[in-house]
């Protein structure tokens, strides 16, 4: 960078804005902006970057560019995203911009047609291109393939993940109707699974992995759907302008009269777990009132009573779950309890339930019930499309992204714990394998350094001293709390590059509460304050055991078998204790370790989904915000890696087909190399612009363009 060129310099709004340098200090530099002559402003040197000659060129894949850093890729990005082209390549990741509105023609049968069998690279960037690019590497190498759609909430990640799966089964199914079948799973998915949320109308509220299982003549045969972390507080309660499950307010809209009166349809205002949070839809009448309350009754101090018995809320439920009006009540006001003071040791008594604690107990049971329903659906789903006679699969990925909100809880904790290990695996595919092919061609170049992140997989992971373990080693104990799992945390790792105290903010100091009510992990994207309150009871997917108890021994069949698995015995002695923790963060991790075991015995691809705006609307590209999640995805370490090496490449028969035209005859009787090394000779080519690997020709970024600029305007 000098005086005068072009350069992009931070800006709050756009992320960056086009400048000279007008003077050069020691860490910073002075910057004068192209839309404000005579205005400077000085920015650090580290955050200012060359910008190509040309702001409004842009390219299909970004490492045909000059420069290689976070500005031209974001410039790249927004010129392409204001003429309707969603999609760049960054080599064979792929950016997805959601536009927000329906692009004409970009999905239609035609476009499907038109990607069928193409390499990549050879037509526009699309997601079909990284399909058929996963169907091709999967006939070619006889291996299974995936996909790994990341990006925040609202990018486009279930919509991308939908255009996949319809390309594959148009493409490439056996017009019979499995193809349509794993389609048209999704609808039913995103009915249980997918909820408004202030962020996308149509959000996703659980992790999935969909696997499309091909035979032997690579035709599609089966699907297969493993899904994560399904949202269990939505279910109970939602924010402001946010609801519950979509499937609650179709049935009470939709549902036939027979399916009404049975279930006890009504509008969703008159359901609790309904009329709290969104009220765009539906007016909601004053029934904000506990269901539980306080009885102030001699004989059970501190217990509670079920107030809305008139109303046959108890009945209906009670009914529809298959249980007894009476029992239901006793478990829902009481806990079962085994004495082991004086003499009754090994007693059962029933002990009443505070006011907070029924409230608990009613919301866990509704958890616990609709969480198993959904479970019931994906293994429903996977039977609609069962498969025997699978030679490989391609997965696709459609999972939450790096998160990082005002209030971190539990589940950002979950998310952002994948997140590292997905990392993890974006480094090894993308940074290790790119230096592998520069050995394999005899390049000679440097390694290329990155930040490995396993200090912080480990800080999360780690048998017993990992923070799951230590969670679920505080649910163990007989009084568990939030803050001496906390104070553990910090114990264990005083001097942990990844762990710090949260500094005491004024609001803290303020509301009279301690300094230490949470941790900061410092990840890859960025450093995030989890509060730790409500840690404990989110790790814990047991029923107390009056209710577990009593809705494994239901008279409805199908209650009874969703909760099976986990009570199968009958002795209320035996099983106290027993079944008092289900651990929600070590399940997690387990499945997690098997996706990724999966994800790394495939071949992969990545798409980046990038949310332009948070209105929600077409034709506004944020920069700021834009160029975060370029950060947060990894695509930044990339480019770095790459303006370091030799981004594009050609093999050399290519280069010949593409250029013996413009040659003289002599010099196409040369083979593909030799011909490629008189070529780049007699065009006079930098040496330090270009390597000869064993098949193919390395450029440093840019460089590739150029050359193709000079061939095609010098006759
Ligand atoms: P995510 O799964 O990442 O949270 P979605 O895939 O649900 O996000 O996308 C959110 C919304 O954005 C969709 O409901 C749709 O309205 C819009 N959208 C996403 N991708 C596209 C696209 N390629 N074309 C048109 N609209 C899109
Ligand atoms: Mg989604």
């Amino acid at each position: 960078m000098e005086d005068g060129k072009p350069v992009w310099a931070p800006h709050p709004a756009d992320g960056f804005q086009l400048g000279t340098i007008v003077d050069i200090g020691a860490d910073s530099l002075t910057i004068e902006p192209l839309k404000q002559k005579g205005k400077t402003f000085l920015a650090p040197i580290n955050q200012v970057f060359p910008a190509e000659d040309d702001p409004n060129k842009h390219v299909e894949d970004n490492c045909s560019l000059m420069y290689l850093n976070e500005a031209t890729l974001l410039n790249n990005v927004r010129v392409r995203y204001s003429k309707d082209k969603i999609y760049t390549f960054v080599a064979n990741i792929l950016i997805a911009v959601n536009p927000y509105y329906d692009i004409p023609k970009l999905y239609s049968p035609e476009t499907i047609k038109q990607y069928r069998g193409r390499s990549l690279g050879t037509l526009p960037p699309h997601v079909y291109a990284i399909a058929d690019k996963a169907y091709r590497d999967m006939k070619v190498l006889k291996m299974s393939q995936s996909i790994i759609v990341s990006g925040e909430s609202g990018a486009g990640k279930t919509e991308n993940t939908k255009f996949v799966l319809r390309y594959l089964t148009t493409s490439y199914g056996t017009g019979q109707d499995i193809d349509e079948r794993i389609v048209e799973a999704n609808p039913l998915l995103e009915a249980f699974g997918n909820a408004k949320t202030v962020r996308n109308n149509n959000s996703s509220r659980f992790g999935k992995f969909v696997e499309i299982h091909f035979n032997e003549k690579n035709a599609v045969v089966g699907g297969f759907v493993s899904h994560y972390l399904l949202e269990k507080s939505r279910i109970c309660r939602q924010g402001p302008e946010e609801r519950n499950y979509h499937i609650f307010y179709r049935l009470c809209a939709g549902a036939p009269e027979d399916i009404r009166q049975k279930f006890h349809l009504s509008s969703p205002d008159t359901f609790r777990y309904l009329n709290r949070g969104c009220t765009r839809f539906f007016a909601t009448k004053d029934t904000d009132k506990n269901i539980m309350q306080n009885r102030k009754s001699p004989e059970v101090e501190g217990g509670c009573a079920i107030k809305n018995q008139s109303s046959q809320t108890l009945e209906h439920c009670a009914e529809l779950l298959g249980l007894d009006q009476e029992d239901l009540r006793v478990s829902l006001t009481t806990r079962v309890m085994l004495t082991t003071a004086g003499g009754a040791k090994g007693t059962v008594i029933k002990v009443p339930l505070k006011v907070e604690q029924a409230n608990n107990a009613r919301d866990a049971l509704a958890k616990a019930v609709y969480s198993r329903l959904f479970d019931h659906v994906v293994t429903r789903v996977n039977q609609c499309f069962p498969f025997d006679s699978s030679a490989n699969f391609i997965g696709v990925l459609d999972i939450a992204g790096f998160e990082y909100f005002e209030h971190n809880s539990f589940e950002q904790f979950c998310i952002n714990y994948c997140n590292e290990k997905l990392q993890q695996f974006f480094n090894e595919r993308i940074l290790k394998e790119e230096q592998e092919l520069y050995q394999r061609e005899g390049l000679g170049v440097n390694e290329v350094h990155y930040v490995d992140n396993q200090d912080c997989i480990d800080l999360v992971e780690a048998k017993l001293v990992g923070i799951l373990d230590i969670l679920d080693e505080e649910n163990r104990l007989p009084q568990p709390s939030d803050q001496h799992f906390t104070d553990t945390v910090h114990n264990k790792h005083k001097d942990h590059f990844r762990l710090t105290v949260p500094r005491k903010s004024k609001l803290a100091v303020h509301r009279n509460v301690r300094d230490d009510e949470g941790f900061i992990i410092r990840h890859f994207a960025g450093a995030v304050c989890y509060e730790t309150t409500k840690f404990v009871e989110k790790n814990n997917d047991a029923l107390h055991m009056s209710l577990a108890c009593l809705v494994s021994e239901s008279k409805d069949r199908f209650i009874r078998e969703l909760f099976e698995n986990s009570n199968n015995s009958k002795d209320v002695k035996q099983k106290a204790g027993k079944l008092s923790f289900i651990s929600v963060g070590n399940k997690f991790k387990t499945q997690l370790n098997i996706l990724l075991e999966k994800l790394r015995s495939t071949g992969s691809s990545f798409i980046r989904c990038i949310k332009p705006n948070l209105k929600m609307v077409s034709h506004q590209f944020e920069g700021a915000q834009i160029l975060s999640q370029l950060q947060c995805s990894g695509m930044v370490s990339v480019l770095d890696l790459m303006q370091g090496g030799f981004p594009s490449r050609a093999p050399f028969h290519e280069l010949y087909n593409m250029y013996q035209s413009y040659m003289p005859p002599k010099l196409t009787r040369l083979d593909p190399r030799l011909f490629c090394k008189a070529l780049f000779k007699a065009l006079g080519l930098n040496e330090n612009d270009y390597k000869f690997g064993l098949t193919r020709v390395f450029f440093r970024p840019g460089k590739f363009a150029e050359f193709d600029q000079i061939m095609k305007s010098d006759p």
